[in-house]
């Protein structure tokens, strides 16, 4: 089976050149590939911070835990997204969901969203990991005057019948919060969730699962996957891993190949980043956006955005159909001219990184936790470019499970992980997404 984007997004040896990389606080401890033939009682394929989170909490209920990770840790999309720590992680909207799966597991859905962003942050707290950015809260600016009443619409939808202390801030309230772009009619704020480092994070949390006594294993791509009887056995490059249980944190870099029971199920999007170099208080002033909140613009094919502690602006944007280098120039300028469109002030000002990732959509557009032969394969994947809070508290909840300690999850998250149809078109379903989307966000 071939992949659906080209090899370059998987090149696993090829390190990222995002700003995260340039500015991390914490190295990275390289731990050594898998050698030869291992045991453990749960192999975790992946090194995010699904994988992760799943390890320190298997190796803090004392059940040996080995992480094996294709490139370095927190190479995937944990290593280089935006640091949203947020709501998210589907693309269904509240109403929709409520609808189909009715109110009270449509709270317990948000309600698990809520945990996870606390959950981060406690974790940060409890093992020292130094990696938030900026003030809590987040802010949708509504790009045009079309997207107003839905913006005001959402408000009042998340006062009352979400519990969520959100609140529209009209256009004339903008500048003195700091959100002036040549585009904002106004704004929905949300107090929920935080800006975080996220290589500071990832690199974080394997430390504190290495010192919970968890077994990591970076450069160790699995190749092949059979049954031994009961157990499992993961073939890397260069050894093999036998376990009772395994664990697919792979979100976006999931291949059709890696198993039959998720192959078509996850469709790999590319989201892209720009950071410019440091704007002075000056030019943040001269723009009218002074603000650290993070932020993203009312669009279907959004651009999220946040001025960072140094005063580089990041900005990104899902979008480009084609993985290969050659795309990424394209890619580059189509972000950097949306960036000038949307804070004219800052046209022109270089951008001194631009960085891309894979993240993972599903058919039924909503985050997927559960298990495939009888239970032995445990699986949290289709995060929607919004798994840092939440790939972080189904890694725990995974290893819950595991443990025994199973708590009551909501169904937007606990139905099975659906197929594509005819799961060969998905990327022709993503253009016509984007063709379609690029015509009506521009109303
Ligand atoms: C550019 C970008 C910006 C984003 N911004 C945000 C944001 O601001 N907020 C937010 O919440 N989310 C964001 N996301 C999404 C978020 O980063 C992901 O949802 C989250 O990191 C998923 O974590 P994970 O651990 O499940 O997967 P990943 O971090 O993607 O990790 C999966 C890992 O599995 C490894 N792997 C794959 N196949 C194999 C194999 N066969 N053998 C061994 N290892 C393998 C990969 O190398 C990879 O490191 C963004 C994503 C991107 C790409």
């Amino acid at each position: 089976m071939s992949d659906l984007h080209h090899p370059a997004a998987h090149a696993y040896d090829r390190p990222v050149a995002s700003l995260w990389a340039a500015s991390a606080r914490l190295a990275d401890q390289a731990p050594p590939a898998l050698e030869g033939d291992q045991a453990t009682e749960v192999a975790i394929i992946g090194g995010g911070v699904t994988g992760l989170n799943a390890a320190l909490t298997l190796a803090r209920a004392g059940i040996a835990a080995h992480v094996v990770e294709a490139g370095a840790i927190g190479w995937g999309a944990s290593g280089r997204n935006g640091g949203f720590c947020c709501l998210g992680s589907a693309k269904l909207s509240w109403p929709a969901i409520i609808r189909r799966f009715g109110r009270a597991e449509g709270l317990a859905f948000l309600d698990l969203q809520r945990q996870a962003i606390a959950y981060v942050r406690a974790l940060c707290a409890d093992h020292g990991i130094d990696c938030i950015q900026g003030p809590p809260g987040e802010a949708i600016i509504a790009h045009h005057r079309a997207a107003v009443p839905r913006l005001v619409a959402e408000a009042r939808f998340h006062t009352q019948v979400l519990g969520l202390a959100s609140r529209w801030l009209p256009r004339e309230a903008l500048a003195e919060r700091g959100l002036v772009t040549a585009q904002a009619q106004g704004a929905l704020l949300l107090p929920e969730g935080f800006p975080l480092q996220p290589l500071d994070y990832v690199r974080g949390l394997a430390a504190a699962a290495g010192r919970a006594g968890a077994t990591i294993s970076s450069g160790s791509p699995v190749t092949g996957w059979r049954r031994d009887g009961a157990r499992h056995r993961l073939v890397t490059g260069r050894g093999s891993l036998s376990a009772a249980r395994v664990v697919v944190a792979t979100a976006g870099y999931t291949r059709d190949r890696l198993h039959p029971g998720l192959a078509g199920r996850l469709l790999p999007v590319l989201s892209n980043i720009v950071a410019t170099r440091p704007l002075t208080p000056a030019e943040q002033a001269a723009q009218g956006w002074t603000s650290a909140t993070m932020a993203a613009d009312s669009r279907t094919l959004l651009h999220y955005f946040r001025l960072l502690p140094d005063g580089r602006l990041l900005f990104g944007a899902r979008g480009g159909l084609s993985a290969a280098p050659a795309a990424e120039p394209i890619t580059r300028a189509r972000l950097e001219r949306d960036l000038a469109r949307m804070f004219p002030a800052w046209a022109g000002v270089e951008t001194s990184h631009f960085w891309r990732g894979l993240t993972d959509l599903s058919a039924d557009r909503l985050p997927h936790l559960g298990t495939l032969e009888g239970g032995t394969v445990h699986y949290a994947l289709a995060w929607h470019g919004g798994g840092v809070a939440m790939g972080s508290l189904c890694g725990a909840v995974i290893a819950e499970q595991i443990a025994g300690r199973g708590r009551s999850l909501p169904q937007p998250l606990t139905r099975p992980l659906p197929a594509f149809p005819l799961p060969v078109l998905r990327p022709l379903y993503l253009a016509l997404a984007y063709g379609i989307f690029g015509l009506t966000d521009s109303f």
